[in-house]
């Protein structure tokens, strides 16, 4: 591949896997954004229809959801504790976690627009076979006769862990056959949760991205095959968006401004792109120039920041810069993002910062002692984002540049933790012990030992 041309301190940090904040010089008011997206906020709230028309069908498959009528939504916490024990220095504003960590069914920001996607295939399938009418109820999707017609058909998908563990588990609930093909990082629970729910797991070598090549040609060689395409779908990503509005709501039941006086930050992990490109677009649409949107990419795998970074706006994989996409967060091991995704948030996220390993485990581990939140390495991306904002001479400078240095006492800061609810015991004390350790090591008291 060519040579990519980026900024110099940009790319010197890159290649030298430093955590930095990059800023998207491309970022324009909404209003001149929108102007050149497909996408628009009937999308979104098309989207959330459709949601709700499955909202039986969702409780029938899932009984822990029937406390929200069929919904699967995350909690809204305080994230207080976390913000003290951070100060001196992070006592601006008020700092708030979106608890996708905790999503029902899938236990990860995945359940969002992967359980959209294969809702609307077997949809448009029980259409096409008779077995729906456009009038009826969502519920018949549950019936024998669509189940046996489901049996005979296969949803297949590549992914890094979570997008597998979605699909897989919506696909079989519904009665699919259901292909994963996982990429070398992928983890071994996730795999035996799904084998042990019948699903095909196929584990390659490659990255990401040849995991998703690989899915993609052997499902166009079968018409009975769908694939869930991360890389490059519309529906995944509407699905994603309905976040936006579910966080505008619980905002509002908060009583929480978002104005110009009020400005919100939303600090979402980013692998190929599609979820946080979804809820940035939807948050954009919803709340304007009032809403900042910030991606946290792993040091080694930083794909977005490469691709909105490249001056001659290209594809372009974090490999010509020597890096290797190895990272403990399983979530956002993507060398090369969505050109979909990409072309979204170009326009619409005002930047990416970087995040080492032993950061995520350290933050991880903070959490959980501050909060009592569980949540996994690729989600522990996004809790550095209020102090580079705040504490980094690139944070100041954003603030100059938007003319909100002023207002940030007012400001509320939304970490998104994407996923780790579902994570085992086991697993999760090897989280914990490595992040007690890194931060043990960090406050040992000096000249004791
Ligand atoms: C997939 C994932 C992300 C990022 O979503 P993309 O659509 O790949 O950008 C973030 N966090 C977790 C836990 C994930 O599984």
């Amino acid at each position: 591949m060519r040579q990519p041309k980026i900024a110099a301190d940009a790319e010197r940090s890159l290649r030298l896997c430093e955590p930095f904040l990059w800023l998207n010089n491309n970022l324009v008011p909404v209003s001149r954004a929108q102007v050149r997206l497909r996408p628009s906020l009937r999308d979104i709230y098309d989207a959330e229809a459709r949601l709700s028309s499955y909202g039986g069908l969702l409780m029938h498959l899932f009984p822990e959801l029937r406390p929200t009528v069929g919904t699967i939504e995350s909690p809204l916490y305080h994230a207080g504790k976390f913000q003290a024990a951070l100060s001196p220095g992070c006592e601006l504003g008020r700092w708030l976690i979106k608890g996708d960590h905790a999503l029902p069914v899938a236990g990860s920001i995945k359940a969002r627009g992967g359980i959209y996607e294969v809702l609307l295939h077997a949809e448009a399938l029980a259409l096409r076979h008779g077995l729906l009418s456009q009038k009826d109820d969502r519920g018949i999707l549950a019936s024998p006769r669509v189940r046996a017609l489901y049996g005979e058909h296969v949803i297949a998908v590549g992914s890094t862990g979570n997008l597998g563990l979605s699909i897989g588990i919506i696909a079989t609930a519904l009665g699919f056959r259901a292909k994963v093909h996982m990429s070398g990082v992928a983890k071994s629970w996730k795999i035996d949760r799904l084998r042990a729910r019948g699903v095909e797991v196929i584990r390659h070598n490659g990255d990401f991205g040849a995991a998703v090549a690989s899915g993609r040609e052997i499902a166009r060689e079968d018409s009975r095959t769908y694939f869930v395409d991360d890389e490059n779908s519309w529906s995944l990503f509407f699905g994603y968006s309905v976040a936006a509005l579910r966080l505008q709501r619980q905002l509002a039941e908060r009583h929480i401004q978002v104005d110009a006086q009020h400005p919100l930050f939303v600090y979402l992990p980013c692998g190929v792109g599609g979820a946080p490109g979804g809820i940035s677009f939807g948050l954009r649409t919803i709340f304007g120039d009032h809403v900042h949107c910030f991606l946290a990419e792993p040091v080694s795998s930083p794909c977005m920041l490469v691709r909105l970074a490249v001056l001659d706006d290209r594809p372009c994989s974090v490999s010509v810069l020597g890096l290797d996409n190895r990272t403990e967060a399983d979530g956002l091991a993507v060398g090369k993002a969505s050109e979909l995704a990409a072309g979204v948030m170009r326009h619409l996220v005002s930047g990416v910062f970087t995040v080492r390993d032993e950061e995520l485990f350290e933050d991880l581990y903070r959490l959980e002692v501050t909060e009592g939140l569980r949540i996994e390495p690729s989600a522990a991306a996004c809790l550095r984002g209020p102090q580079w904002i705040l504490h980094s001479e690139a944070g100041r400078r954003y603030q100059r540049n938007l003319g909100i240095a002023e207002v940030m006492d007012k400001a509320t800061h939304v970490l998104w933790t994407t996923g780790g609810s579902l994570v085992p015991e086991d697993e999760y004390h090897g989280f914990h012990e490595r992040g007690a350790g890194l931060w043990e090591s960090k406050n040992r008291p000096t000249g004791r030992s």
